[in-house]
């Protein structure tokens, strides 16, 4: 079997599971190597044969995958974004389905999905534009001519131009040829989105040529007001338009404005008077049968199994006080799921038993629950497993620890086994060389390691993550433990270390020579450093200031052009 498989625009994990999953079983790989970012390849296997078809023809392309597949092995096509735009993916194919050799395609996330991203835009903005054009200047291959920029402008619809970098003059002024755009419409370029060297640049279709120039390759263009600020808001979200989940609100007056109420349905003369009082405690309106309304106390229009429609998509929470049968008779043709349910709560008229019936956790009927058994000196029924055997889940617990959880894919197995009593582990710890003797373990990694920087000016990117993985690998130290990193306020705009930084979302603080050379320590000492810097050593005692005082890990350790150190930040032990 060969497989098509989409990249994604770029990084490594933009590319969807199953491509992963494919790139990881592949024993053949055959890659367009003028754009899928070779990162993608550290998927597979030692053993796998990697081929760059850049250089290849189609008729090459189809004999090395034919070659594989008589060969019985498993053969991945890897492309760019999504296989189907730009791909010359079809005449492959069709070569294949004449040899009679079976494929299947796999979609991958398209570059102009991740250019919006890095634009924050959305290309279908209500009152602005509702279609989006995917087009490519004239180059090699031709463009029919019904499809010219010119043609396509009419419409000053939003539009992603591909395989174009190179052209932006004369495609900014066809597009203000055509008539839909003008010369004040925004245009961006985004080249290599989601690259660790991606670039937005923004702009007018006046500007937009002049931002461009140097720029040749692996870019996109985007145009139109869908990138300006005037649009409507959005109908799906807009409380008077009903959708499939969520029916219309019709301006009845909720509790707060546009908050979805919490209501409440009673059914006996006691149960109103309950229903009454805990909806002056905590807000909301109560429904009661006609011969019990008054003040503050709307009828039932019909039956309840009506109320509960009308109100079960609509309300942040339905409270019954009523037998539980009762509620879950009349809210049964209406659960969807637990992602969108309200929260429902049922609670006899004496307020003694109050029990948590549905959306436990997302919804909040668990609180809800215990807030208004707390009302009435009731007890609160809780019947969700993890609150029972008083577990947390393990997520929540790593987010409250400010862990970074590793491998999300062990916690569903984690929780299970917590209940179950099944061996299962949780390690806790920066430490690589860790090896657990569970059959699954949830690694989470508390934020606990300060690297200290020193370099020369105008280092690489590469170089620095090179040695910056070599070095935290040899400390068998966990790349998602680092909590900040540090240096000396000359390397503040130092392009590489800001890079490194922004990447993977850590602080870079810098301290200026006196405060380095004030930290106390086993600090190694250089007269070079001192003639540069005015401080004898810039990465250990940056590490160690920076940890506020914490040990140090490793001590300085040289690269070409680039010094690192490692502290632990002060008051985190090493946990397992
Ligand atoms: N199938 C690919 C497109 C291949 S054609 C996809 O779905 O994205 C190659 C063109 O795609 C490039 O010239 C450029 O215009 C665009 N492109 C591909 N990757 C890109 C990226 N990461 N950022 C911006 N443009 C990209």
């Amino acid at each position: 079997m060969i497989h098509f498989v989409g990249a994604g625009p770029g990084a490594p994990d933009l590319i969807t599971v199953r491509g992963m999953e494919l790139l990881r079983n592949a024993s053949m790989i055959v890659y367009a190597g003028s754009l899928v970012n070779p990162k993608l390849l550290t998927y597979a296997s030692s053993g796998c044969e990697v081929h760059d078809s850049a250089s290849m023809t189609l008729e090459q392309v189809i004999e090395t995958m034919r070659g594989g597949f008589t060969r019985k092995l498993s053969v991945v096509r890897l492309h760019t974004g999504d296989p189907s735009l730009y791909g010359a993916v079809r005449e492959q194919m069709d070569r294949l389905r004449a040899l009679g050799i079976p494929f299947k395609v796999v979609p991958g996330v398209s570059s102009f999905c991740a250019a919006a991203a890095a634009l924050h835009a959305e290309y279908t903005l209500p009152g602005v534009s509702q279609t989006l054009v995917i087009t490519r200047m004239e180059g090699r291959t031709p463009v029919p001519e019904r499809e010219k920029i010119q043609n396509l402008a009419v419409h000053g619809a939003s539009m992603a131009v591909f395989l174009s970098a190179g052209m932006v003059t004369e495609l900014c002024q066809a597009l203000t040829e055509g008539g839909g755009y003008s010369a004040e419409t925004p245009a961006a370029l985004v080249y290599k989105a989601s690259w660790p060297e991606e670039r937005v640049l923004r702009g007018t279709l006046a500007t937009l040529p002049e931002q461009a120039k140097g720029i040749r390759k692996t870019a996109l263009i985007l145009v139109g007001n869908f990138l300006g600020d005037d649009y409507e808001l959005s109908r799906l979200y807009n409380a008077s338009f009903g959708h499939e989940f969520r029916k219309a609100d019709n301006g009845a007056p909720e509790t707060q404005a546009g908050a979805p109420p919490v209501v409440f349905a009673a059914f006996t003369r006691q149960g109103a008077e309950l229903a009454s009082r805990l909806s002056e405690a905590m807000g909301g309106r109560v429904f009661v049968p006609e011969r019990f309304a008054r003040e503050k106390r709307e009828p039932f229009s019909g039956k309840v199994s009506a109320w509960a429609e009308e109100w079960f998509p609509r309300a942040k929470a339905l409270v019954f006080v009523a037998a539980a049968g009762i509620a879950a008779r009349a809210i049964a043709p209406c659960l969807r799921d637990k992602a969108v349910d309200p929260a429902v709560v049922v609670l006899d008229d004496a307020g003694r038993n109050v029990i948590s019936l549905l959306s436990g956790h997302i919804g909040g009927a668990n609180e809800l629950a215990r807030r208004i058994a707390a009302l009435t000196g009731g007890n609160a029924v809780i019947t969700t497993a993890t609150d029972t055997h008083k577990i947390e889940a393990a997520d929540d617990w790593a987010v409250r620890n400010g862990c970074v959880v590793e491998n999300a894919e062990a916690i569903k197995y984690v929780s299970a086994a917590m209940l179950e009593g099944l061996p299962m582990g949780v390690a806790v710890t920066d430490e690589t060389f860790t090896l657990p003797p569970w059959p699954v373990t949830l690694w989470l990694r508390p934020q606990t390691l300060v690297l200290g920087v020193g370099c020369k000016r105008g280092i690489k990117k590469e170089a620095l993550n090179a040695a910056i993985e070599d070095f935290l690998r040899g400390a068998g130290r966990s790349f998602l433990s680092l909590k900040v990193v540090a240096s000396i306020d000359l390397k503040r705009g130092e392009p590489a270390i800001l890079e490194f930084c922004r990447e993977r979302g850590i602080p870079f603080l810098t301290y200026d020579a006196e405060e380095l050379g004030r930290v106390e320590g086993p600090f190694s000492s250089s007269r070079k450093v001192l003639e540069v810097t005015g401080v004898d050593n810039v990465c250990e005692r940056a590490a160690v200031l920076a940890s506020g005082g914490g040990p140090l890990l490793r001590s300085k350790t040289l690269y070409p052009g680039i010094a690192l150190a490692l502290a632990r930040a002060a008051g985190n032990r090493r946990v397992s």
